[in-house]
């Protein structure tokens, strides 16, 4: 008999799979849960790394490695970002400054704080943090840090050294993902691996990253068609689309991984039913007293019943993010000080 996707709950989506393809599940009535990728612990256990390398950095060169954090504007998300990042450094023992400038910042002034911060030999990372005002174009700002000083690694050199299958300073989003899915046993030479979602942030660099490490990759977006068709393909399946619980069980392969880039605030308590089933309680509660939940680009009670493995939003992706960021400002400083 096919397993629909009624009968499993969630949704009412139906999808008939073949039966080899639900055999690993327990049974129709009880089905499994994907077991979770626990990016918090990974994201600690790179944090406490960097903070034994910067130890050893600092008692070999006498200085500590210092990250400059620059914030245009009052963008309440972005300035939670920045705290975040700044408290980072803190745990890992890097300086950190932190510049917030107005939302009436002209291109001009931004880029004359770029210039000194370029020019200052006890910066080793710059990281702007965005979206800048739509006054400012982010692509100008972006080329103009110096590439040795672009621990995000959005510089058009770093992205090119990427493509080249050379070291760089590699976006953290991505490269933590790369981290998560090594440390957590997931196989990635040969496999089959989809990316959903192209942007310079997350969806292309992750897809470089994954073809340095053997994966035949497939990267979709909004044009493509029959996404399902193709995402079901994946063995591992990498999301960033920001489109909250997109990604449902007919995308996904069972068995597969799915990792969850989205961060989406949802504030109606009909999707959150439909994205947590029997599970929602909890976020409705946080919606009652925030007024949103934060939720992914995958709908979490509809891959639980299909996927081998997921990350969790949040507790998945986003705290990695941080943890890499700590890592490339760490290797941007040791680069500047090596010798020739
Ligand atoms: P973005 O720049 O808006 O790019 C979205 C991508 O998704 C685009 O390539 C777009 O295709 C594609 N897309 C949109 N709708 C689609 C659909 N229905 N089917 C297939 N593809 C679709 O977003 P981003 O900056 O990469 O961020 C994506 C998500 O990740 C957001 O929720 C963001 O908040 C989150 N994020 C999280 C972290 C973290 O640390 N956890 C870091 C960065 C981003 P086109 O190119 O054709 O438009």
């Amino acid at each position: 008999m096919p397993v629909t996707g009624r009968m499993l709950g969630c949704r009412s989506t139906e999808i008939n799979w073949a039966p080899d393809q639900y055999s690993f599940m327990n049974n129709a009535k009880s089905p499994a849960r994907a077991q979770m990728l626990d990016g918090a612990a990974v994201a600690e256990q790179i944090k406490q790394e960097v903070a034994r390398d910067v130890a050893r950095f600092v008692s070999e060169h006498e200085v500590r490695p210092c990250l400059a954090a620059v914030l245009v504007g009052d963008d309440a998300a972005s300035a939670v970002y920045v705290r975040n990042k700044i408290r980072a450094c803190e745990e890992v023992g890097i300086r950190s400054e932190h510049h917030a400038l107005s939302a009436t910042t002209s291109a001009i002034e931004l880029l004359d704080l770029i210039g000194s911060l370029n020019g200052r030999g006890d910066v080793d990372g710059i990281l702007v943090q965005l979206p800048l005002p739509s006054t400012i174009d982010e692509s100008a700002i972006i080329e103009t840090i110096d590439p040795e000083k672009d621990v995000d690694g959005f510089h058009p050199v770093n992205i090119g050294r990427l493509s080249m299958g050379r070291p760089t300073l590699a976006p953290c989003t991505p490269s933590g993902i790369i981290e998560l899915l090594i440390r957590s046993n997931i196989p990635i030479a040969g496999e089959n691996v989809c990316v959903v979602g192209r942007s310079q942030i997350v969806g292309r660099p992750m897809a470089q990253l994954l073809l340095q490490r053997d994966a035949t990759v497939t990267i979709c977006h909004s044009r493509t068609r029959d996404l399902a068709a193709v995402t079901r393909q994946a063995d591992l399946l990498v999301v960033a689309i920001g489109r909250a619980g997109l990604i449902g069980r007919e995308h996904i392969k069972p068995g597969a991984t799915v990792v969850d880039v989205g961060m989406n605030k949802i504030t109606d308590p009909e999707t959150v039913r439909q994205m947590f089933g029997d599970q929602a309680e909890r976020r409705l509660e946080i919606v009652s007293k925030r007024g949103y939940t934060l939720v992914g680009d995958v709908n979490p009670c509809e891959a639980d019943e299909v996927a081998g493995r997921r990350t969790p939003v949040p507790g998945g992706v986003g705290l990695l993010t941080v943890a890499m960021l700590m890592r490339n400002t760490l290797n941007a400083a040791r680069q500047r000080r090596r010798p020739g």
